[in-house]
């Protein structure tokens, strides 16, 4: 059992409006004023249109698992008591996606075109963090 806790996620003025979305347990990506495209993790331009306008909107916070590996060695301490976990890139329905580690997956439940759906959780160290749960059925 690890007494670690997890390193907080360091915000930037660029990505503080993504963390501060997360406390309100909502999901929200820049979207770009120029081509209206989405995009995550926040930047300062465009990668489409270089556009430098955008504004946050908020997310349905449904997608799918578009890859994934499972970890079973833990690369920080505080990950010790959850080997082995699942890693997954989601594809969020409004087309980006987004790394995170699965709470609470099944690693032999995880499958590539899985739809998912985020929650908010409260880690100890971390804050609010958005996470992917499986949707069943
Ligand atoms: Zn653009």
């Amino acid at each position: 059992m690890s007494a670690q806790q997890r390193p907080r996620p360091q915000a930037t003025p660029l990505s503080q409006p993504f963390w501060d979305a997360c406390e309100r347990h909502e999901l929200v990506a820049q979207r770009c004023s120029g081509c209206e495209r989405f995009r995550h993790y926040p930047q300062p331009l465009c990668p489409s249109c270089f556009s430098a306008e955008f504004r946050w909107e908020r997310l349905a916070g449904t997608g799918q698992i578009h890859s994934y590996a499972i970890s079973h060695r833990a690369f920080h301490p505080a990950w010790d008591e959850h080997v082995p976990y699942v890693v997954a890139t989601i594809e969020l329905d409004e087309g980006i996606r987004m790394v995170c580690d699965m709470h609470d997956a099944d690693p032999d439940a995880v499958e590539i075109g899985q739809k998912v759906v985020a929650e908010f959780v409260e880690m100890p160290g971390q804050g609010t963090m958005p996470r992917f749960k499986l949707v069943s059925g």
